[in-house]
């Protein structure tokens, strides 16, 4: 049975959408969160309306310093991390790859790539000693295939599960799991800039013929962070209504 009693999970990315969601759902297992992100009127009224052991910090994932230092600060306050979700994420801009901007590219992989691997390296030390811990990163459908004009999302995610996969391998002899949680069409803030007709497009696409929820993407980050995965990892998980089982992605 999936509960969190006195499990500490640390959630970047949780001022909204998929991070947000998934506090939700972990807090009512019984969890302490430590809700992580940039926009700390966000992240203040999640912690208040939890009704659940939170904390929270105001931070950029892609300054390696303030990352580390609220990662230290999650411990000294809730103790060790049992789960740690890598989910905060920047889809950077459309492009062709040789008019993508330099800089932009950089900031995709800061965000998407970079922060995880220095979380990680933080953090897992300490889930090793205490043969104990889960950690999850949020792929995308960009971590299995190609996308035209998207080229640093798409180097990031492809990049972010394989981050996912080695530590997994590495961690493993340790008590330690690793998975990738793939979001196909979820409606968040991510979409939520996209018009009607686009978004029903997307839709089409899909065999379940709808977008997904932040709450169903979040059931399931529930489990893969869980005791109830304990023999789970490694793995790439799709929570996308069968897009990735088509030809046509
Ligand atoms: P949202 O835009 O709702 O959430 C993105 C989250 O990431 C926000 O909480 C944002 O918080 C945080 N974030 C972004 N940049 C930074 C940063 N530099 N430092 C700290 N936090 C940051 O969208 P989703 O919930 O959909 O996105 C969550 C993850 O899911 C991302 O990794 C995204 O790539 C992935 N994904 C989503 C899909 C979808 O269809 N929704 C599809 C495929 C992947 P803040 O702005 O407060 O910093």
């Amino acid at each position: 049975m999936m509960e969190f009693t006195g499990h500490h999970i640390v959630i970047t990315g949780a001022s909204s959408g998929i991070g947000e969601a998934t506090a939700e759902h972990v807090a009512a297992l019984g969890a302490r969160v430590t809700l992580l992100a940039r926009r700390a009127d966000r992240l203040e009224a999640l912690a208040a309306r939890l009704g659940a052991p939170a904390q929270w910090q105001a931070v950029d994932v892609a300054d390696e310093d303030a990352l580390g230092a609220a990662l230290d600060a999650a411990v000294a306050q809730a103790g060790p991390i049992d789960g740690l979700f890598l989910n905060a994420g920047t889809g950077g801009t459309f492009a062709p790859a040789e008019a993508y901007p330099p800089d932009a590219f950089a900031r995709v992989l800061a965000v998407n790539l970079l922060a995880p691997f220095h979380a990680v390296a933080r953090v897992l030390p300490v889930m090793k000693a205490r043969r104990r811990g889960a950690i999850l990163v949020t792929g995308s459908l960009a971590s299995e295939r190609g996308m035209a004009n998207n080229v640093a999302y798409v180097a990031s995610k492809h990049a972010v599960l394989g981050l996912a996969r080695a530590i997994a391998l590495e961690a493993a002899p340790f008590g330690v799991r690793c998975n990738c949680v793939v979001p196909g069409f979820i409606e968040t803030e991510m979409l939520s800039g996209l018009p009607h007709d686009a978004l029903q497009q997307l839709a089409a696409k899909v065999p379940q013929g709808r977008t997904g929820s932040a709450q169903e993407l979040a059931a399931v980050a529930a489990f893969l962070l869980s005791d109830a995965a304990s023999h789970v990892t490694g793995q790439s998980i799709a929570v996308d209504g069968g897009l990735l089982g088509t030809l046509t992605v």
